[in-house]
């Protein structure tokens, strides 16, 4: 193995979940080295119109941003990246689609009944959140809480759902970003996540795949307009927004499997980070079938992950 500078990793864990073949979007493997003292290990346990959730744990505190696969789904891919469901603290949800909310009910009562499932008002309310878990509670955009190790921060996106909301997560020193389903960078979003070392932004859709693509024009419409999705240009025009020198590794979310390729996704945002002069900074393409980990780790240890 290289001897790489950068104590980052992206890894695909295979969950060898039977999907169709055709259209599967295959995340690149991108290989750094880890640390034994890991201390910040961020997953997408999959991302896309079939399902959404991203773990977030330093060891200590586990967060879920939202729980869009079934109960036992969510189980087998937290445990894919070495989680036990039990240890989830907390579920932050982004908002009341159902690829983001279809797993909350049955994994908080079966898996993880200590967690606290944080949404806005608007979520709650839209998600009927109450009735599918024991504990609830009420987050404000851009009002910061704790959940055990981390501090939390919801931010306005803009897209057609109640009172949707992107986090970003912070120990004393690193930070995760999650940007989406949002039509735009909303001003919240880039203020939100200035500085931020990890960034989640969604890459929705290639625009001529989309134009070109079998959806009806309404649908088209709906993900091009500013309370949709973001497309790889307009994820990569975000992304050159918020990039500075500090930024660590960027995953790009919620690709589509009808509208996008995953080299488009990853193509377009290397393709900007070069042209931002931050050319080295890592990019994944989060995946419906794959669990695509980072783990963040301050020294290098001798074994590749895992
Ligand atoms: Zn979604
Ligand atoms: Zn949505």
């Amino acid at each position: 193995m290289p001897n790489l500078p950068v104590s980052n990793l992206f890894v695909n864990l295979s969950t060898q979940k039977t999907y169709p073949r055709q259209n599967v979007v295959r995340t690149t493997l991108y290989t750094c080295h880890m640390s034994q003292n890991a201390i910040l290990r961020i997953a997408a346990l999959g991302s896309g119109s079939a399902g959404n959730a991203l773990c977030v744990t330093d060891g200590v505190t586990t967060i879920l941003v939202d729980c869009g696969f079934s109960a036992k789904e969510t189980t087998r891919r937290l445990r894919c990246m070495g989680v036990e469901p039990a240890s989830v603290s907390a579920i932050l949800v982004t908002h009341e689609h159902i690829d983001h909310v279809s797993g909350i009910e049955v994994f908080c009562r079966r898996h993880a009944p200590e967690a606290t499932v944080y949404a806005t008002p608007g979520t709650r309310r839209a998600a009927d959140l109450p009735s599918k878990a024991a504990r609830c509670a009420e987050v404000s955009r851009m009002t910061p809480f704790t959940v055990g190790s981390f501090e939390v921060l919801p931010f306005a996106i803009s897209h057609d759902a109640a009172e949707p909301v992107g986090y970003r997560i912070s120990t004393e020193e690193h930070s995760v970003g999650i940007a989406t389903d949002t039509g735009v960078l909303t001003e919240q979003a880039s203020q939100a996540l200035s500085g931020c070392e990890y960034l989640g932004i969604e890459c929705n859709y290639d625009a001529a795949m989309l134009a070109a693509g079998p959806y009806p024009a309404y649908l088209k419409n709906r993900i091009r307009s500013c309370i949709g999705h973001l497309s790889n240009a307009a994820g990569a025009d975000a992304l050159a927004t918020l990039a500075h020198d500090g930024l660590k590794a960027v995953l790009a979310l919620h690709c589509s499997r009808t509208n996008n390729t995953a080299g488009l996704a990853g193509s377009a945002l290397t393709g900007r980070l070069r042209e931002i002069g931050l050319p080295e900074v890592p990019v994944a393409v989060a995946s419906q079938i794959d669990v695509c980990a980072l783990t963040h780790a301050d020294r290098p240890r001798e074994h590749p992950y895992p």
